[in-house]
């Protein structure tokens, strides 16, 4: 099927590793042209490398900047030979909170998830939106959580944060922006297969003492699916709800958790 999408451009955050990557390389493989934010140089040099490898005939650019601060947004926006504020699509996503007890987490810690997982989001849409409204298109995907539907208990900050990124979302969705081809969307991942849940698994392990690989394999049971998602898989459904075809979808919730999630709706 053809996306429909050849020519236009993204701005994908977090896109060094993991989801975001998985993004980033789907939508350049469908003739997208990509600017991928990351904060660490090296590691999002390789990864911009190997989108460009993969897709020739695009343009990736590589912004080594924190999309939690303005100045990162800033240098996302204005890069040399990229495309300044005319994204056609943007795909909101920076790395997830740390899990643990609530009772441990102060004021600050709560503005950092709030930061990264609710406001960048809402400042990245304000930056764009209109201009898509202008040209008659646009997309935006934001990369939050299952956590939002079903809450994780470890992960409170994600489940806070991201719930108000959601409730936010559902009315600028159904804004004037509606009709002027512009569709906002949230992608809700269950358990991935990346840097990240190793990550919680190793956090776990480090509390509890049981190894990581029986945490991730206990997790893996949970699931119907049997095994953790694919970040491909994931940008291949990102890509999708960024196309032609897709202009009838906006304001919702679209899981991809290998069943994980039990509810009927
Ligand atoms: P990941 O493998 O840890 O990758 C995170 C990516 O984001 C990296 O490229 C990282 O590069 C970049 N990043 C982190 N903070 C950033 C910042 N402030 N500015 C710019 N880039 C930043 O994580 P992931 O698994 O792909 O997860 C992506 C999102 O989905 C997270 O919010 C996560 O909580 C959420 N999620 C993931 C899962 C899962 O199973 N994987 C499940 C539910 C929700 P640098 O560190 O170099 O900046």
């Amino acid at each position: 099927m053809d996306l429909g999408i050849n020519g236009k451009w993204a701005l994908v955050g977090g896109a060094s590793k993991g989801l975001g990557l998985g993004c980033a390389q789907a939508l350049a493989a469908e003739g997208v042209n990509v600017v991928m934010v990351a904060r660490r140089a090296r590691d999002l040099e390789e990864a911009v490398a190997g989108v460009r490898a993969a897709s020739p005939a695009v343009t990736v650019l590589g912004v080594a900047a924190d999309i939690t601060t303005p100045e990162g947004r800033a240098a996302a926006f204005s890069v040399s030979g990229g495309p300044g504020t005319a994204f056609d699509i943007v795909v909101t996503n920076a790395g997830g909170p740390p899990s643990g007890d609530f009772r441990a987490w102060d004021r600050d810690v709560w503005i950092k998830a709030l930061d990264a997982n609710m406001l960048t989001p809402i400042e990245l849409i304000k930056a764009t939106v209109d201009g898509m409204a202008q040209r008659g298109f646009g997309r935006i995907v934001n990369i939050t959580s299952g956590a939002v539907k079903a809450p994780i208990d470890i992960l409170g900050l994600s489940n806070g944060a991201r719930s108000g990124l959601t409730g936010f979302m559902a009315g600028a969705a159904r804004s004037s922006l509606a009709a002027q081809g512009v569709t906002i969307n949230n992608l809700l991942p269950g358990a991935f297969d990346t840097d990240r849940l190793k990550n919680l698994f190793a956090s776990s392990s480090t509390k509890t003492g049981e190894p990581a690989e029986a945490i991730a394999d206990a997790r893996r049971k949970t699931i119907p699916a049997r095994r953790f998602g694919d970040p491909q898989e994931f940008g291949a459904t990102c890509a999708f709800l960024c196309s032609v075809h897709a202009g009838y979808i906006t304001g919702q919730n679209v899981l991809v958790d290998g069943g994980a999630y039990p509810g009927t709706f």
